[in-house]
């Protein structure tokens, strides 16, 4: 389902932009009022529109009144009275991002914005924000995204069909001891708003590290697993400094 709509008016047009100081401008612009409520007003030149009210409080579109559109926010109003009317739509919109497959569903167009979505039926995948998305695809039809928790898992978009969660406690869970001096517990994958390795123990013990975006390639001097990062090595614990212990040991016994 399609919600979202912009407003498209064009034709000749008075442009009324008031705040501390008033503009006034006639033309034929077309003005595009977006669904968070951002009035747009374009004429024929440049890239700039010549008038604006980005995120207004209310937009009214009154045909009966002798503004079309009325924008409001805070001190700033922003009237457009069509004295000749080329046209006044509502066309349906989607956010736009990089093609990624075809919507098993729909055959639609499925694009990857902050998640994956299908530009005609609308269905939405949530997806990490740091995962790849794959030409293969799942037997479902969607294709599977690359996510790096420890591993490369290769699932599929809908988690309802192929749980990351899953793949990643089977690989992990109680795979790593809970570094806590006199504690003895293991840690457990879990999900706490993203994935997480903590304590059995909880909440007698708290310890718990968020999953790195990376692949587990050694061991830290602290005795948890290091990562290997787009940003370089680290500790599955983000703030230990021992990072370096291991290789540096392992280079002196070269
Ligand atoms: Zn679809
Ligand atoms: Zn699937
Ligand atoms: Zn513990
Ligand atoms: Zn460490």
């Amino acid at each position: 389902m399609i919600d979202d709509a912009i407003r498209v008016l064009a034709g000749d047009c008075t442009v009324i932009a008031e705040d501390t100081d008033r503009s006034e401008y006639r033309g034929r612009v077309t003005t595009i009022v977006k669904p968070d409520n951002t009035v747009l007003v374009h004429d024929i030149d440049g890239y700039q529109p010549v008038a604006w009210l980005t995120r207004a409080e209310s937009v009214s579109s009154d045909r009966a009144g002798d503004f079309t559109l009325v924008a409001k926010k805070d001190t700033q109003t922003l009237r457009i009275a069509a004295h000749q009317q080329e046209g006044f739509a509502h066309y349906p919109a989607s956010a736009a991002g990089t093609p990624v497959g075809t919507c098993p569903n729909c055959d639609g167009a499925l694009v990857r914005s902050s998640g994956v979505h299908c530009v005609d039926c609308g269905e939405r995948y949530g997806i990490p924000s740091d995962a790849t998305i794959r030409e293969e695809r799942c037997d479902c039809g969607l294709p599977r995204m690359r996510v790096e928790r420890g591993l490369a898992f290769d699932v599929c978009l809908d988690r309802g069909c192929e749980s990351l969660d899953e793949a990643v406690r089977e690989a992990f869970d109680r795979e790593w001891n809970c570094p806590e001096p006199g504690c003895d517990g293991d840690l457990r994958i879990l999900r706490r708003g993203g994935l997480i390795a903590g304590c059995e123990h909880y909440p007698d013990c708290d310890t718990g590290f968020a999953l790195p975006a990376g692949i587990v390639d050694g061991d830290c001097g602290c005795g948890l697993p290091t990562f290997e990062t787009g940003t370089g090595a680290r500790c599955l614990d983000a703030t230990c400094g021992r990072v370096g212990e291991y290789r540096v040991e392992a280079g002196v016994d070269d």
